[in-house]
């Protein structure tokens, strides 16, 4: 890496932040220092793409605008204000966070504190911690470590502990302690729009100069690419089951290992008396490593189980839905040209 001397890395903060001073996006989250605002940002951006975030974001904190009504909040309330961002583990552990919140009388106000709230782990603490409380802790997303990782000429695998421990404590010696918030926000934002995966931007960066893959003219190989496993194909059924007015389905319990307390469609292993019928769409969902093609079927209950209730469609536009009963409904909506049920 070029930028270790001293005066190299004075050059290095200076041209980074005078890029991002000037080219940010602006994002809802960085037009405030609030904590409670810039944990949840990060919460929901752990697993979701920036734009799609935003429209959440706004959501979310219109409907939760403080610590107090988030902790506070009916559990369907913070569920169905999440629901479409996935991963609802992240939206209880936002609740359980909250509690701790109160209970200690403000937002914990060190990296070591904020690390113990659930949900948050080194890089949302380090966020958190920098951007807040202007605290000097390098917070490294996927954006940041592809940067670091070009810039070092990094040879090894950067799923590794190894070499992120690696590319963590380069951050730290690069990071400014007088803006460590700004530093890291720019650091990452210049992965997600120069220093982009497939095709960085290298004559328009600001830190050209000084990169080792740029100079070793190897910016598209960099970081090395570490083969995933294939994804696994999976087919499965679900039954719309209507009367008048109403929808058969059933609701996960708050022990479920997903989705708990979620609404879900019958799936035929659930109703073996069933008789089922017409065939309404197929639609494909993918989940982490497994690709599903859902067959939707019309079907007729037969007798109804334990556990199983009719949903009125007013209902069924209050409670907590699964996407994939969502994305069921909103097939039958449009075969029906019905827009009482999804979409
Ligand atoms: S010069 Fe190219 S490879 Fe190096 S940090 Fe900038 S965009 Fe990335």
């Amino acid at each position: 890496m070029h930028v270790e001397r001293p005066i190299e890395v004075r050059a290095f903060r200076q041209r980074l932040l005078a890029w991002y001073r000037q080219s940010k996006r602006d994002l809802p989250w960085r037009r405030s220092r609030d904590p409670y605002r810039i944990w949840i940002s990060e919460i929901m951006l752990q697993q979701t793409r920036v734009a799609a975030a935003i429209p959440y974001y706004e959501r979310f904190l219109e409907r939760f605008p403080s610590v107090l009504e988030l902790a506070s909040a009916p559990e369907p309330d913070l569920l169905a204000a999440w629901a479409g961002l996935g991963y609802y583990a992240r939206a209880r552990n936002l609740q359980r966070a909250a509690k701790t919140i109160l209970e200690l009388g403000g937002f914990p106000r060190d990296h070591a504190s904020i690390r113990e709230l659930a949900g948050v782990g080194d890089y949302t603490a380090a966020a958190i911690a920098s951007i807040a409380f202007g605290l000097k802790h390098p917070a490294l997303d996927g954006n940041a470590i592809r940067v670091l990782s070009r810039l070092t000429a990094e040879q090894g695998n950067i799923a590794s502990s190894v070499v992120k421990k690696r590319l963590v404590a380069f951050a730290d010696r690069l990071i400014d302690p007088r803006h460590p918030g700004e530093f890291n926000q720019a650091l990452m934002e210049l992965g997600a729009v120069v220093c982009v995966p497939k095709e960085p931007q290298c004559p328009v960066c600001p830190l050209h100069r000084l990169c080792a893959a740029r100079l070793q003219g190897r910016e598209k190989e960099l970081p090395l690419k570490v083969p995933r496993p294939s994804p696994i194909e999976v087919e499965k059924q679900l039954l719309v089951i209507q009367k008048p007015a109403r929808i058969l389905a059933w609701q996960r319990t708050a022990l479920s290992r997903r989705l708990a307390g979620f609404w879900e469609l019958p799936e035929p292993e659930q109703l073996p008396a069933a008789k089922i019928g017409a065939k309404i769409a197929v639609f494909r969902h993918t989940i982490v490593n497994t690709n599903y093609s859902f067959h939707v079927y019309r079907a007729s209950a037969g007798r109804v189980p334990k556990g199983f209730h009719w949903l009125s469609t007013k209902k069924l536009n209050e409670v907590p839905l699964s996407t994939t009963a969502k994305k069921a409904l909103a097939c039958l909506a449009r075969r029906e040209g019905d827009l009482r049920y999804g979409e």
